[in-house]
């Protein structure tokens, strides 16, 4: 099936089973803007109880904060935010579309990649096991043709971002004769900056009132609390603050789901170290972080990293976890070295000194930071699409199931009455409660037990009971697992013990 194909079934199927509905459906929607559902709000708080918790419990140098939306507004003049938080936009003339000129530059450079890869792909199938890939990319006429023109647009690529070369862009798009992938045609306009913060006001205009924005990101929200933690908390460096909240960008392509909102959810953690230290703890984040991601057991081939080609005006070095969505490669995750730009900036804009008092240097400075700043939106999207399977079974059916890590599932047990009669749902109901404060039971007694198993799997209960007849006898269901299909009888207090250290949140932050 096309990627694009099974991206289109990811996206409905999130809507048919209350993970995700567009937000303010029934007025034909808001751009953008998405709810999560009975489903989707499960799955999510789980996501961001793995990330909370292997930060704020795992490391008891990390503590965490719940900043406001709103804050002063020269912080984001401060940060940066005001004059620079800007991306390059393009429109095609004929479609009238917009488009990121940096992200239509980097499709097409995606898309050269995507070639080598094919072109190696076939010659391993060729020569078996006596392939020497390593070699073939060294000496291939056709690979090496294709790098060649990569290497050259890629330079110029990075040049006219660090140099912010808006007409440079532009010549790329023109020169690689790139079109708009719906109207086919190269009428482009030229590149322009654009702003992407959101800004409302505050107060009532007699008072006159005062501009504020809604925080593009929640790490502001951090580094304006740094004394307030270091001092109330004793906080010694190397220390983190840890926080998880919604943040506000103006997208001007938001075409693909979740992926690019205009609200979504940040979890970040910036980690405050001692200057000059800052690298060597850049690595150390960037491998606990790809643990992290790769615990979740989807494979590891499905992860990578990718080093940043201009850096932002505050760090000293970045990168991105990137994960194979349907759509191709893409960021779900930043790790940036700010070095001490922002808490540097913060003090000379507010006057206030945001020093550390290092006892065992005995002396002050401004710390040093890194920073793991993940969307819960984009990590919610990369699970649901690697969780997202169809498969054939014996008798010809189909079968989609969400193969999601029980700890993430948002219902952890499906129970079923056989019957709706007999004293069967009042069972089930029993079972419930003796587990409901272990994890999320789900009861179900419409249709066909073939049916609501379909359904569990669908939404990816990890396991399901089913009440029949005999339990009445002797306290025993047939337990079904989601992902081998199989069952087996199991006793109900034992029920507990088998699922509850595979469900709870302990085990995936043991392998940690
Ligand atoms: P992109 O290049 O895709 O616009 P970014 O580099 O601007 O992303 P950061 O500023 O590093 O993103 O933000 C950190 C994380 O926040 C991203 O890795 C992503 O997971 C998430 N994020 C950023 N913008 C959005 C958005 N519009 N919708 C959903 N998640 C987002």
């Amino acid at each position: 099936m096309a990627q694009e194909d099974v991206f289109k079934k990811i996206v409905s199927h999130c809507k048919e089973y209350g993970f995700v509905f567009q937000s303010s459906e029934i007025y034909d929607g808001l751009s953008a803007v998405y709810d999560y559902g009975q489903m989707g709000v499960e799955l999510k708080n789980n996501i961001k109880k793995y990330w909370w918790d292997s930060m704020v419990l795992l490391n008891d140098n990390v503590v965490g904060i719940d900043s406001a939306i709103f804050m002063h507004p020269t912080i984001w003049k401060a940060s940066g935010h005001v004059d620079a938080f800007n991306d390059p936009l393009i429109d095609n003339k004929d479609s009238k579309k917009r488009y990121r000129a940096d992200v239509l530059i980097e499709d097409y450079l995606a898309k050269i990649d995507e070639k080598i890869d094919k072109e190696v792909e076939k010659a391993a199938k060729r020569f078996g096991d006596s392939f020497d890939e390593a070699m073939f990319r060294e000496t291939n006429p056709r690979v090496l043709e294709n790098k060649a023109k990569r290497d050259e647009v890629h330079t110029r690529f990075a040049k006219a971002l660090n140099d912010s070369n808006l007409e440079e862009l532009r010549n790329i798009i023109v020169d690689c004769e790139i079109v708009d992938p719906i109207s086919g045609t190269r009428n482009w306009t030229e590149v322009r900056q654009f702003n992407l913060m959101f800004a409302t006001e505050m107060g009532s205009t007699a008072d006159g009132a005062m501009k504020v924005y809604l925080r593009p990101e929640t790490a502001q929200g951090i580094f304006v609390n740094f004394l307030n933690v270091q001092k109330t908390g004793r906080m010694k460096i190397p220390f983190g603050i840890a926080q998880i909240g919604k943040a506000f960008r103006n997208e001007i392509v938001a075409r693909q789901f979740i992926f690019r909102m205009r609200e979504f959810e940040q979890m970040e953690m910036q980690f405050f170290v001692r200057p000059g230290e800052e690298l060597e703890w850049f690595a150390k984040w960037k491998d606990v972080r790809m643990k992290w991601h790769k615990a979740l057991g989807f494979g590891d081939k499905k992860y990578r990293f990718h080093d940043h080609d201009k850096l932002a005006h505050y760090a000293n070095a970045a990168t991105d976890i990137e994960f194979e969505m349907p759509f191709g490669f893409k960021e779900v995750e930043g790790i940036h070295s700010r070095t001490d730009f922002d808490l540097g900036s913060h003090e000379q804009y507010s006057g206030k000194k945001l020093q550390y008092f290092d006892p065992e240097l005995n002396k002050s400075y401004t710390p040093y930071v890194i920073e793991t700043s993940i969307g819960v939106d984009r990590m919610f999207l990369s699970t649901v699409s690697a969780a997202y399977t169809e498969e054939t079974l014996e008798n010809g059916e189909t079968r989609v199931v969400l193969k999601l890590p029980a700890p993430l599932a948002p219902i952890k047990l499906g129970v079923f009455p056989l019957v709706k009669k007999d004293g069967l749902p009042e069972k089930a109901r029993e079972v419930i409660d003796s587990l409901k404060f272990d994890f999320k039971c789900q009861y179900d007694e419409k249709d066909s037990i073939g049916k609501r198993y379909r359904r569990s799997d669908a939404i990816g209960t990890p396991y399901c009971v089913t009440v029949d007849h005999q339990t009445l006898e002797d306290n025993t269901v047939t337990i079904r697992y989601r992902d081998t299909m199989e069952q087996e009888r199991v006793a109900i207090d034992k029920l507990a013990e088998i699922i509850g250290d595979k469900v709870s949140m302990k085990g995936l932050l043991k392998s940690l």
